[in-house]
């Protein structure tokens, strides 16, 4: 079948909503008609299913992946002079958050084997930054096409330079490393359920997980306008921040399926692994589970590599044909550095369909063309 009539999608969002669409109609509904569209008991419960999947002693749900992190670093007090170390091959909004919430953005390059921030080059721009006058304070690393980055080695590094770790896990949700799950691994982690994220709703939402009660606290004010003891006291300036109780509603459903679909995602990517023969893959260490948000390599020749397979009706993506460094409204705060592995791995990064529901037929014809592509 495709063969003859290749009409492969890169994320196959109506497999899933195939699989769950009466529940998923009869969650909304029930939204429907309790009236509880802000704030709704769902928005509890998911919280709830969400610190218990992750292990983190607190999950805060919010209005996308973005405002996730513009939350943690106003709680955790971010402010003018404040550097704020964040990897430049990945999603503008790493950077973007760091300057909504007032601090710095200092670039860091990342490793050619993982693609993840890269500890030496932190230690760097770590001493970059205060000849530059800035304090360091935070270190937020990328969970880059879902797979976690090096906590270990970067918290040392964080905690020597007396500086808090704010986990970019936008694409990462349902990772782990070793037994750990993704939301236990900074002082505070930021998800995304964006659509195509490995946990998406029917919108933009997001989520926050901290171990610290006072940091919970904090979230919750700042979700809500800086909110003190009731919503009409202000005792901070906040955002509005919330997440819907329909899109909560709609969570909880794809939560049931969560488990088996990061199952079908990891026999994807092995053998995407196993059969893809002359692009190099992104190294997965020892212990790390990824959640697969991307399968992504690298490859020679990338534009022929695209036409070729486009040609045989397979869709492929680059993330990300920019690093931050070289985005324009980004350049001024990396004046003075380089960033080599990242300048390279954006002219030959590549990301090929994955997703769940990929059967095996059509795996194959991917990984033949491929192939044939390569070689
Ligand atoms: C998707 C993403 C975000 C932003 O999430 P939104 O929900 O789209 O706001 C931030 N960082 C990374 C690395 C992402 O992939």
């Amino acid at each position: 079948m495709t063969q003859n009539n290749p009409n492969i999608p890169f994320i196959d969002l109506a497999a899933q909503q195939k699989l769950l669409r009466p529940q998923i109609e009869a969650a909304i509904s029930k939204v429907l008609d309790s009236g509880h569209y802000i704030m709704g008991q769902e928005v509890t419960d998911l919280e709830a299913k969400l610190a218990e999947f992750t292990g983190a002693k607190h999950a805060l749900v919010c209005s996308s992946g973005t405002s996730a992190l513009v939350l943690a670093m106003m709680v955790l007090g971010v402010k003018k002079g404040d550097a704020v170390f964040v990897p430049t091959f990945t999603f503008i909004a790493t950077a973007e958050a760091v300057i909504l919430a007032g601090g710095t953005p200092v670039m860091v390059d990342v490793r050619k084997d993982t693609f993840l921030m890269d500890d030496e080059d932190l230690k760097k721009a770590i001493l970059w930054a205060k000849e530059q006058g800035l304090t360091p304070k935070l270190v937020v690393p990328v969970d880059l096409f879902g797979l976690a980055a090096d906590y270990d080695k970067i918290s040392a590094i964080a905690k020597e330079n007396g500086m808090q770790v704010v986990c970019d896990a936008c694409q990462s949700f349902g990772a782990a490393v070793g037994n750990k799950r993704i939301g236990t691994l900074g002082a505070i982690s930021a998800t995304s359920f964006f659509p195509a994220k490995p946990l998406g709703c029917y919108g933009d939402g997001g989520a926050l997980f901290t171990d610290s009660d006072e940091n919970l606290e904090l979230m919750k004010s700042f979700r809500v306008h800086g909110m003190g003891a009731d919503r009409y006291e202000n005792v901070r300036i906040g955002i509005n921040g919330r997440l819907d109780t329909i899109q909560a509603a709609i969570l909880l459903v794809k939560m049931t399926v969560l488990e088996d679909e990061l199952k079908k995602r990891d026999e994807v990517a092995a053998k995407y692994r196993e059969g893809i023969k002359k692009a190099i893959h992104q190294h997965i260490p020892q212990g790390y589970k990824s959640a697969w948000a991307q399968y992504s390599m690298l490859v020679e020749n990338r534009d022929k590599v695209q036409a070729a397979l486009k040609e045989k009706g397979i869709p492929t993506m680059i993330y990300y044909p920019l690093p931050i460094h070289r985005q324009k409204a980004y350049e001024m705060f990396a004046i003075g550095r380089e960033f080599p592995v990242s300048d390279m791995l954006s002219q030959k990064i590549l990301s090929v369909p994955m997703h769940p529901y990929l059967d095996s037929e059509t795996q194959g014809y991917i990984i033949d063309a491929m192939n044939s592509t390569l070689a």
